[in-house]
């Protein structure tokens, strides 16, 4: 059985809300509320839910891009907030971003080269002799072309700057990537594509990726595993074909009845949810989508749904279950 390579522990992440004439702490958004889940080795846990729902901070706190309100991230058996700045620097090749927005993401006034080679040299796994021959073949690995090395990202289409991306992240031999949104800035045609070179890079090197989107179609392409926000917290979390073939949560019903099925033939029952998603610095009390829920009841506006396990390995947090 595959060893675990990520363990998060009731992550929570809040932003203070500061207000008054002395700047107070009034409140807190709670982007990341309770998180926990596991992730093999090899693994992609795809990680889905509306926009604002708090999947981008949950994987930036993830990597300590943000500190944590609480909870605890074990990457690699290794405490990821209980690591001192050094030792920070050492894991943070292991563990690598991909950005939603290949425009602004990188620098337009760095090369390929140097875009790729900058933090090989940082974490000298690269020397000024050798940097050029290790990003030519990353380069290689992520379909450009060699003389693409000297070019500046700008004078690149939107899928080939995601290349640049993902080359970027690449370079370092990482064990966890964590992919934001990686495609949804591109155009269709392209999407299988990027979509495409992701599974083919992880077939080839064998890392775990946190894949955040809110495609459904596309987390189902790539996920090993899938897990759905709401509100900053887990509703539900299953391996892929029992999550595609057995949805519990009328959230997860929901968003799956949305996804479009091409067969013009096919008639689906599309579940339309009331309302916007509530602000998470004043989330609904009891369960958090009892607001928009079918099916709450008073319960559900009183007391938080435990997120328990429904049957092995599918958690769900309703009070149905
Ligand atoms: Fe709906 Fe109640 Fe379940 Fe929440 S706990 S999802 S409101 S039925």
């Amino acid at each position: 059985m595959a060893e675990t390579i990520l363990k998060v522990e009731n992550l929570k992440k809040y932003f203070p809300i500061r207000g008054g004439v002395f700047q107070k702490v009034i409140g807190n958004v709670k982007a990341v509320d309770d998180v926990s889940f596991e992730l093999k080795k090899g693994e992609t846990l795809g990680i889905v839910g509306e926009s604002g729902c708090g999947k981008s901070t949950m994987g930036r706190t993830i990597l300590r891009l943000h500190e944590k309100t609480d909870g605890k991230v074990i990457f690699e058996n290794k405490d990821i907030f209980a690591l001192k700045k050094r030792e920070l620097k050492e894991t943070r090749p292991k563990m690598q971003i991909i950005f939603q927005d290949p425009y602004s993401s990188l620098d337009p006034r760095m090369t390929v080269g140097d875009l790729i080679g900058e933090a090989l040299i940082d974490h000298k796994i690269a020397t000024k002799q050798n940097v050029n021959e290790m990003v030519l073949e990353t380069m290689a690995q992520c379909g450009l072309a060699p003389y693409h090395i000297s070019r500046y990202s700008h004078e690149f289409s939107g899928g080939q700057r995601q290349r640049i991306g993902i080359a970027r992240a690449l370079a370092l031999n990482p064990d966890f990537i964590v992919a934001d949104e990686p495609v949804s800035a591109l155009d269709v045609s392209i999407q299988a594509q990027i979509v495409n070179l992701l599974c083919d890079l992880q077939e080839k090197k064998g890392f775990s990726y946190l894949f955040i989107s809110h495609d459904l179609s596309v987390v189902k392409h790539i996920s090993t595993k899938v897990g759905v926000m709401y509100l900053g917290s887990l509703v539900e979390f299953a391996s892929k074909d029992e999550f595609y073939s057995n949805p519990i949560h009328p959230y997860t019903k929901a968003l799956l009845s949305a996804v479009p099925v091409p067969d013009p033939t096919y008639k689906k029952n599309r579940i339309v949810l009331k309302g916007d998603i509530p602000s998470a610095s004043n989330p609904p009390s009891g369960c958090k989508f009892h607001t928009r829920c079918a099916y709450a009841t008073k319960r559900c506006s009183e007391e938080i749904p435990q997120y328990k396990e429904a049957s092995s390995g599918h958690f769900v947090a309703c009070h149905l279950v």
